[in-house]
């Protein structure tokens, strides 16, 4: 169901102290505030999910993880399975990240089978997906967003579709303090929302939350979010400060 969504992404950053004093500043942060149905999560790094999932339980806070692997289980050393992430009480998994894509080789072909496997464990996917520079000084990213979207996502029936929740990241404003004007990410949801509607039909496409990310900040998330087409961000480098973060929660009210 179409939600507005606030996540942050931890990536490899907090150790378990840190994470459990930013999750406590979160719950602190945000008790007694009104969302409006704003959906909040944190994706920490593996080892601190359960210490962040205890901190958050009986707040608003879900908790996510940042990847896992395709298979059940087996000879993978170094890897955490759907199953794995269920069982400590995960609803929800982040995949397609591009910094998944770009240092670990992540390709839409192995994507689409950890979406696959998220799926079949009951596991809402949080996809990332954008173009990098090149792409857009080129023309390029409307059909560069359409590859990764329907390489990874368009074998799914429509009922699956309840579980997919959309990231456009465009890799040149992640972590570089260039942000996509309002604009720009307009256009880009609006074009992703038309290619599955195209795809599925109009209404699947209605329901689907699609997030903006990339250098989104206090500062630039009520424009950002004013948006028809923005649900909500996936936020970096500013979810690691509970202040910033509850400001970017604040700005999609
Ligand atoms: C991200 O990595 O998902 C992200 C959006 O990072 P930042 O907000 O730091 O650009």
């Amino acid at each position: 169901m179409r939600s507005k969504i606030v996540a942050g992404n931890w990536k490899m950053n907090k150790d378990v102290t840190g994470s459990k004093e930013l999750a406590n500043g979160l719950v602190a942060g945000l008790k007694g505030k009104t969302l409006n149905n704003t959906r909040v999560v944190v994706a920490p790094t593996f080892v601190n999910l359960t210490a962040v999932k205890e901190v958050a339980e009986g707040s608003v806070i879900e908790v996510a993880a940042q990847n896992m692997h395709q298979e059940k289980s087996g000879a993978y050393t170094g890897e955490i399975s759907a199953e794995m992430l269920t069982s400590i009480g995960l609803k929800s998994v982040v995949l397609g990240h591009s910094e998944r894509r770009e240092y670990f080789g992540e390709s839409d072909a192995l994507l689409a089978e950890k979406v696959n496997a998220a799926l079949a464990n009951g596991l809402e996917v949080i996809f990332c997906f954008g173009e990098v520079l090149e792409d857009r000084k080129s023309g390029n990213h409307f059909s560069v967003v359409e590859a990764q979207i329907s390489n990874a996502l368009f074998h799914l029936d429509a009922a699956a579709w309840g579980s997919i929740v959309l990231a456009y990241e465009p890799v040149w404003a992640i972590g570089t303090g260039e942000t996509a004007t309002a604009e720009q990410a307009q256009e880009m949801h609006a074009f992703i929302r038309k290619i599955v509607a195209d795809k599925y039909d109009v209404a699947l496409a209605q329901e689907v939350s699609i997030l903006y990310g990339g250098s989104c900040k206090p500062g630039n998330a009520k424009e950002i979010f004013s948006k028809e087409d923005v649900d909500g961000g996936l936020i970096g480098g500013a979810a690691l400060q509970a202040e910033d973060f509850i400001a970017i929660i604040e700005a999609i009210q």
